[in-house]
């Protein structure tokens, strides 16, 4: 007969047996943390105290603290598999684009049917509008793959991106008067200008397009629908500006323009900074959707807008922080690969991570944090910097907690856990960039060679994302990921959307 499990004569010894097993764990955990905080304070109780004011907390059994990161890590991970899967969908859909309008990326012509050569020559005027800052530039075009570059940065006020579309356009011109009067430049120069103009923008000719949809928390009415070359001209002529707009690029074609200029081997662009999104040399022949007059060169640039890669729902591996973030954008199911990769939502999705583990007291032990309560507070950059503090204490990445963020007080283990999810999202968010960069290379036929122009400060200023992106596209292409070179772009859209206006100068576009 089996023995049950309790009964009045085994009461004493299961009490004693209860009793040592949790003196010995208490002890075990108190080992475990002296042994991993160094500082001189008195061991915390073995549990933490959910309960607010607990001066201590953030220390749990250790089984709780795996059990997170193994949870979090299967959510995040992209392991090799799914990385060629990626690929293959990416890649369908890539070709979906190029047949027919309204597929989820988008494949849009961008008109510039050339790269440069490297000789073009002349003095053009570029606007860049559409990341963190607004840029004013003069281009002069040396030849031989020389450029010189004066700038002004402006900064595009909450105000004037959620405002009306004609403030928008006004504060622009007022941005551009200014600028050429430092510059000694007269009001009634007759100028030439590229407008660089990182939304998705429906092209019809080199110098029109309609914004179909703002992103990167930009929402500026009666802009939707517009040709936006038409308002910037427009918000000129109220200034009496003799400016005329000879080009709409996106900065991504600026980047792939500007960097082929300097080397003859770029076919790619690709932005990696508040948002992304790339452009690539496609040969017309691939293009089934394509209307327009023929290209003389066989080819056209394609600005993908691959950020809207996923939105459809179906594809990529979202988490639930993921959705959150998202509903609570500005563009809700819109822009779902963007919101993975990009420098705007890396940091919102790490906050969703960690409001969600107060909730469950699985860190902080359990306090409210009201740093944390402000949307997009915490910042891609602070991810960067805790990614690269190896010190046993993780004392740089309390720094950022503590002084710069203002959470209150956190623990070693707190720490551990965050620079693990850092570790995870930044992870995450550079494999699946890699998947667009394996994907174009690979359709374009460019395996054995090509240079693939990258921007953004995420991509330059992240701890290890290149090394991460380089990981994915030696797992995806093999030895062939060596005949691919990053190389890093900057401030590339200014000087493209010049270049592209020279282009369209000497007849060439
Ligand atoms: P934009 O794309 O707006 O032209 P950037 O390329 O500078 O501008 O990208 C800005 C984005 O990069 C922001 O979302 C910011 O969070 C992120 N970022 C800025 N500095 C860093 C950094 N050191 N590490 C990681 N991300 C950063
Ligand atoms: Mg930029």
């Amino acid at each position: 007969m089996p023995l049950p499990l309790w009964t009045p004569d085994n009461r004493v010894p299961l009490f004693v047996f209860g009793l040592t097993t949790g003196v010995a764990v208490t002890a075990a955990f108190q080992y475990l943390y002296s042994s991993l905080s160094k500082r001189n304070q008195p061991p915390p109780p073995a549990d933490y105290d959910p309960l607010p004011g607990n001066a201590v907390g953030g220390l749990r059994p250790d089984t709780q603290f795996e059990s997170t990161i193994q949870r979090l890590e299967r959510e995040f991970t992209i392991n090799t598999s799914m990385l060629h899967n990626l690929v293959k969908a990416f890649t369908r859909d890539m070709e979906r684009g190029l047949k027919r309008e309204n597929s989820v990326i988008k494949m849009i012509p961008s008109y510039v049917e050339r790269r440069p050569s490297g000789d073009e020559t002349g003095t053009y005027l570029a606007l860049d509008l559409g990341g963190s800052n607004f840029r004013v530039c003069e281009v002069t075009l040396l030849g031989k793959g020389q450029v010189r570059t004066r700038q002004k940065k402006f900064v595009v006020s909450e105000a004037l991106k959620t405002g009306t579309g004609e403030q928008l356009f006004d504060f622009i011109a007022d941005c551009v008067e200014q600028f050429m009067g430092e510059l000694n430049i007269g009001k009634d120069t007759k100028l030439k200008m590229g407008f660089t103009f990182s939304f998705p923008v429906d092209q019809h000719a080199l110098n029109k397009g309609n914004l179909f949809l703002w992103t990167k928390g930009f929402t500026a009415s009666g802009v939707v629908g517009t040709d936006v070359v038409q308002l910037l001209q427009d918000a000129f002529h109220r200034k009496d500006l003799k400016i005329d707009v000879t080009a709409l690029v996106n900065d991504t074609v600026g980047t792939l323009i500007s960097h082929a200029y300097v080397d003859n081997a770029t076919y790619m662009g690709v932005i990696l900074g508040t948002g992304s999104n790339a452009a690539y040399v496609e040969k017309m022949e691939n293009i089934p959707k394509w209307k327009g007059p023929p290209s003389s060169t066989g080819e056209m640039v394609i600005n993908m807008e691959w950020g809207a890669w996923g939105q459809d729902g179906i594809i990529l591996p979202t988490t639930a922080y993921d959705l959150k973030v998202d509903r609570a954008s500005p563009n809700p199911r819109k822009q779902t690969y963007e919101k993975m990769i990009s420098g705007m939502y890396l940091g919102e999705i790490t906050r969703q991570i960690l409001l969600d583990l107060i909730s469950t007291g699985e860190i902080f032990g359990g306090r409210h944090c009201s740093a944390l309560e402000a949307p997009y507070s915490f910042e891609t950059a602070y991810m960067s910097r805790i990614e690269r503090d190896h010190s046993m204490e993780l004392t740089d990445t309390r720094t950022i907690l503590e002084d710069l963020y203002g959470i209150k007080k956190t623990t070693l283990s707190d720490r551990r856990l965050i620079k693990r999810i850092c570790q995870l999202i930044g992870t995450r968010a550079a494999r699946l960039a890699s998947i667009g960069i394996a994907s174009v290379v690979t359709k374009m036929n460019r395996l054995h060679g090509c240079t693939v122009a990258v921007d953004g400060s995420v991509y330059e200023h992240y701890s290890y994302f290149r090394t991460r992106m380089i990981d994915a596209l030696k797992e995806l292409l093999g030895v062939n990921a060596d005949n691919i070179t990053l190389a890093q772009a900057r401030d590339g859209s200014g000087q493209g959307a010049a270049l592209i206006a020279a282009l369209a100068d000497h007849g060439e576009l």
